[in-house]
């Protein structure tokens, strides 16, 4: 039997080895779903709300317990671990909130009686919505409970039966959140994981399912679509980005710096909405810098299980290389780096903070994704310049502008093909908007009233008196 070595980032040492589902295991946890579903959707939509409100309030109970095994699991630190749980209610509150009136059928149309003679009755045209069936959400290790809840809170609550297959770096959270779910009276059937690695994935989404919800890398979302393309099935890609800044002349740099700094290194920048590039205006280019190292330095990196921990181990130790290849890419063709360079001397996957100026987009940091915590500044002479760097890469997922001026903010955040934008603020969602990528940063929105009608498909009612 092939089996997952779950193992902790900050020492190397083996949590746990888990046995993997295999394609046979995956086609049975469809099928048994896809029995279970009539009787889940019969059940009331107060009753699957009532369920999912348990689920929201467990979280709250056991946030510490539950953080405890993500920091341990992927090295993030602990209180950025409960603060990802204790954050996860709020975005629960909204799908409880709204998914009644979301797929709540519509009326359309009312036409009165015609003439009288036959086809001429009283016409109304109305909108249902209905679940989709079984849908298989595929999820990424960074924010397991958001990037997860997103998808399984509004599918379930519209009446779906979901496969969960967790980041095989994030496989216990995913079968804690299996646990909750079942206690909170989601039946087993209803909510299952897939557990492994991308061959589970791919074998979930030839497994029968009616629609699939991914969230990771490009390269792997690009899979996802091909595979499900031959199922003609719903096909959403939440993927990644390489969210470009750019800090105006009308600013306090130091106060923006200590903003920039936080939205590049939480997390230590494994965050799809990270920021990723920086652009400063030359005017304020140096006191920025020199704020921005200020910042970073001021940074704690330990062991992820203490209170104090900013910055704990890379997640996955294969990243190591992908920065240091970033890093030493950047400096052959002239970066200066200005902080950290390489892996830290230390037991465990942790990187030094890095920061490297004079970049161009010659270099791979400022083209390529790089999650993890390094980043490039570079200076721009003005707006334009700014846009338009920002605007070169193939990515569309956050771009953000500081400012004093709300319209010079906008006129360049409109030049950007972007899901979201930011005035005077950086790496943040909320559960009211669209999280949606353009270009190589996805297809489809969770979250707000789109993320809930994505778990539906209308149906058309032409109802016609006699
Ligand atoms: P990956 O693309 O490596 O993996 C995502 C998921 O897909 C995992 O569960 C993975 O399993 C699975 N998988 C791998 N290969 C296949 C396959 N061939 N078919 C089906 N499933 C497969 O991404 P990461 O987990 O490393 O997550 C990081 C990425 O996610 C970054 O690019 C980040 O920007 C993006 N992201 C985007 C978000 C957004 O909302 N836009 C939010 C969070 C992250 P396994 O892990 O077992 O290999």
């Amino acid at each position: 039997m092939s089996m997952l070595r779950v193992v902790n980032p900050a020492t190397g040492t083996v949590v746990r080895d888990l046995p993997c589902d295999t394609p046979a295991s995956v086609d049975g946890k469809v099928a048994a779903a896809r029995e279970a579903l009539p009787a889940w959707r019969e059940r009331s939509l107060g009753e699957r709300v009532a369920i999912i409100r348990r689920f929201r309030d467990m979280l709250v109970e056991r946030a510490d317990q539950l953080a405890l095994v993500l920091t341990t699991e992927t090295g993030k630190p602990i209180s950025q671990a409960r603060g990802e749980i204790r954050a996860t209610p709020g975005r629960l509150d909204f799908f409880l909130e709204n998914v009644e009136t979301v797929i709540a059928p519509k009326l359309m149309r009312r036409e009165p009686m015609g003439s009288g003679v036959p086809g001429t009755g009283a016409l109304e045209e109305t909108v249902t919505y209905e679940p989709l069936g079984v849908v298989a959400n595929i999820s990424a290790w960074n924010y397991p409970y958001f990037v997860g809840s997103n998808v399984f809170a509004p599918a379930l609550l519209a009446g779906n039966a979901v496969v969960y297959k967790p980041s095989e770096h994030a496989t216990l959270t995913g079968l804690a959140i299996a646990g909750l779910l079942h206690e909170a009276g989601v039946p087993e059937a209803i909510f299952t994981t897939a557990v492994g690695r991308g061959d589970v994935g791919a074998a979930l989404i030839d497994a029968g399912v009616d629609g699939v919800f991914f969230t990771g890398s490009y390269s792997t979302g690009v899979k996802v679509a091909t595979s499900a393309a031959h199922h003609l099935i719903p096909t959403q890609l939440e993927l990644g980005g390489k969210d470009p800044v750019y800090v105006a002349d009308d600013v306090d740099p130091a106060a923006v710096a200590s903003a920039l700094a936080d939205g590049a290194f939480y997390n230590n920048g494994q965050s799809c909405c990270a920021v990723e590039r920086i652009y400063v205006h030359r005017s304020v280019f140096m006191a920025f810098r020199t704020a921005f190292v200020e910042a970073i330095n001021g940074f704690s990196m330990g062991d992820p299980a203490k209170t104090d921990t900013y910055l704990g181990p890379l997640t996955r130790e294969e990243q190591l290389a992908v920065l240091q290849a970033q890093v030493d890419d950047a400096v052959s063709k002239g970066a200066t780096v200005l902080a950290g360079g390489r892996r830290a001397d230390r037991e465990g996957w942790y990187f030094e903070p890095t920061i490297l100026s004079n970049v161009t987009h010659d270099m791979k940091v400022m083209r390529e994704e790089t999650f993890g915590p390094v980043i490039g500044i570079q200076e721009v002479s003005d707006d334009q310049e700014a846009a338009k760097l920002m605007a070169d890469t193939p990515y569309g997922l956050t771009a953000g502008v500081y400012s004093a001026d709300r319209a010079r903010a906008a006129a360049v955040l409109a030049q950007l093909p972007t899901g979201s934008s930011y005035w005077n603020c950086c790496d943040r969602v909320s559960p009211v908007l669209p999280w949606t990528g353009r270009g190589h940063s996805g297809l489809g929105s969770t979250l707000s009233h789109e993320g809930i009608r994505a778990f539906v498909t209308p149906r058309a009612w032409h109802m016609r008196a006699p």
